[in-house]
């Protein structure tokens, strides 16, 4: 099967969160089943490219009209791995992803716009025979609209949305529609790209892709049911109702190659649960590597994420407090695109800065760091207010590092407390609290410390319990075939949009 993915993000070449772990980890998982996966991205200026190679220009550049402009578009491939990956830039007149971030520009919006039409552009140049188009959030969800209503015909593949996170929708006006060739659009069309909000004039980009894609995934099971209640579901709950039928959770898997405490080049020592004596040693080379006094015998509990507000901030701070009156030691690590958010947090490690327990390192991207962060420490806390899936405690759990979390979305998936009832205790694998209240959070954080200190064979088999369980892809990534194969057979999926909704005469068609 051929399948496409088009993405902004891929690691650790183009990583700003879960979602390059995702494309990574689910088109290598697809590829070792002999399946033909190939990626489409940005260029971005700020690519990491090192891990790159076999990087070639392709000689005849793409032409894309976007906005009125006539865009020459120059295409590199390369392979990441053995993952192919075709780059996306414009030449002229003048680029899009010449930036120093990959978000967090007023005009991302229509970056991603052009992006998306630029795809959909070499996929129908070049890859009409594309069996599956694999999209990832807001800013590819474009393309499912733009290959139903431009190219219906001239590309047969069906289409799948992911959704990472409900929380950004990709709202704009619809301007935009005539910048990509999608005005005018009648009023059941239109109706699939409006805003729920009052103004008439916005649309959403999350919405399109839920009405024009074939299918719909989100990233966890628990987060697939949570986002069709008013309570998570950021006002489009009504519409991921109506299209159930279409919308499944796949628990994210991790990369079991890359994230391998026997193997990991990133680490000092190596481990497995067979033998865990080198998890102290890599305990001991963190320590000093962030000069924090190495006490072995102290649990050192860490927070590995992006400081928003998503990932409980309030309850992050208060772990920080608890884990040293407890008489621990405490690593945050990682950095707030928001600047408020970030000298809120400038400020509490200027106040502990006399503290050696408690390390801040606001970083917003070191990878080796953050591998030898998970081995290092002996539990991870994650105490979101709601979290699509969560990596950090699966990748937690493979390198031995107990979870503490809230139980919401992935989390709740992935994450079993040793006091929960209602599954076999030799599956439980962490603590999880439920209100997203400072009192549960410290209760859990303190049952954690508990055991470590008055039953540390009881924590070390707790440990091993974790690292046993199985969170690669393998599974994951059988689902999402299994998925593909259903939505090509299915010949009823977007049956409501009828040959009349086709756009006719569009560029380069
Ligand atoms: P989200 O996608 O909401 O950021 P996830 O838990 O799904 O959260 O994924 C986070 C990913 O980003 C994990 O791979 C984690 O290790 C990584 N990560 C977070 N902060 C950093 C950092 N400062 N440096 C390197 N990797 C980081």
């Amino acid at each position: 099967m051929k399948i496409c993915h088009i993405a902004t993000e891929i690691s650790p070449i183009a990583k700003v969160g879960g979602l390059s772990d995702v494309t990574l980890g689910l088109a290598r998982a697809l590829i070792q089943k002999k399946q033909d996966v190939f990626l489409i991205l940005p260029h971005y200026a700020c690519l990491k490219t090192e891990d790159l190679s076999s990087i070639e220009r392709d000689p005849t550049p793409l032409k894309v009209l976007f906005n009125k402009n006539n865009y020459t578009v120059s295409i590199f491939k390369a392979m990441l791995y053995e993952v192919p990956i075709y780059f996306l830039e414009a030449a002229s007149p003048e680029p899009f992803f010449d930036r120093e971030k990959i978000y967090g520009y007023k005009d991302d919006i229509d970056r991603f716009a052009f992006f998306s039409l630029a795809a959909i552009e070499l996929l129908k140049e070049r890859f009409s025979d594309c069996d599956i188009i694999h999209l990832h959030d807001w800013q590819t969800a474009l393309v499912a609209p733009l290959k139903a209503l431009l190219y219906p015909k001239t590309l047969k593949a069906k289409t799948l949305f992911t959704l990472h996170n409900l929380n950004y929708q990709g709202q704009t006006t619809d301007r935009l529609l005539a910048k990509v060739h999608l005005s005018p659009l009648s009023p059941k069309i239109k109706e699939g790209f409006l805003d729920p909000g009052k103004n008439k004039h916005r649309i959403n980009l999350l919405k399109a892709a839920f009405y024009f894609s074939d299918s719909i995934t989100t990233v966890s099971p628990k987060y697939a049911e949570e986002i069709q209640g008013t309570k998570d579901g950021k006002g489009l709950d009504p519409i991921l109702r109506h299209f159930k039928g279409k919308l499944k959770g796949i628990l994210n898997g991790i990369d079991y190659e890359i994230w391998n405490p026997q193997t990991d080049s990133a680490l000092h020592s190596h481990f497995s649960y067979q033998n865990l004596e080198n998890k102290l040693h890599c305990k001991k080379s963190l320590q000093l590597e962030l000069n924090m006094p190495t006490k072995a015998h102290v649990p050192l509990v860490a927070c590995v994420c992006r400081l928003v507000p998503q990932k409980g901030l309030r309850l992050i701070k208060k772990a920080i407090m608890t884990t040293l009156k407890l008489k621990g030691q405490f690593i945050l690590f990682g950095s707030s695109p928001i600047p408020k958010i970030q000298a809120d947090f400038d400020e509490l490690s200027e106040t502990l800065k006399e503290h050696k327990d408690v390390k801040f390192v606001f970083d917003s991207y070191n990878e080796p760091l953050a591998h030898r962060i998970y081995a290092g420490s002996d539990m991870i806390i994650c105490p979101s207010i709601f979290e699509p899936c969560g990596l950090t405690q699966i990748i937690a759990l493979r390198y031995g590092t107990v979870p503490i979390v809230r139980k919401v979305g992935g989390l709740a998936n992935t994450v079993f407390d040793i006091e929960q009832d209602d599954i076999p205790f030799k599956d439980t694998n962490g603590f999880t609290f439920i209100p997203a209240t400072c009192e549960a959070m410290k209760t859990s954080l303190t049952r954690a410390f508990k055991l470590y200190h008055r039953h540390f064979d009881e924590w070390q088999k707790l440990i091993k319990r974790g690292m046993q369980m199985n969170f690669s892809w393998q599974d994951s990534s059988n689902e999402y075939l299994k998925l593909y194969h259903k939505v090509l057979m299915d010949k009823s999926s977007l049956t409501w949009l009828t040959e009349s909704c086709r756009i006719k005469d569009v560029v380069n068609d």
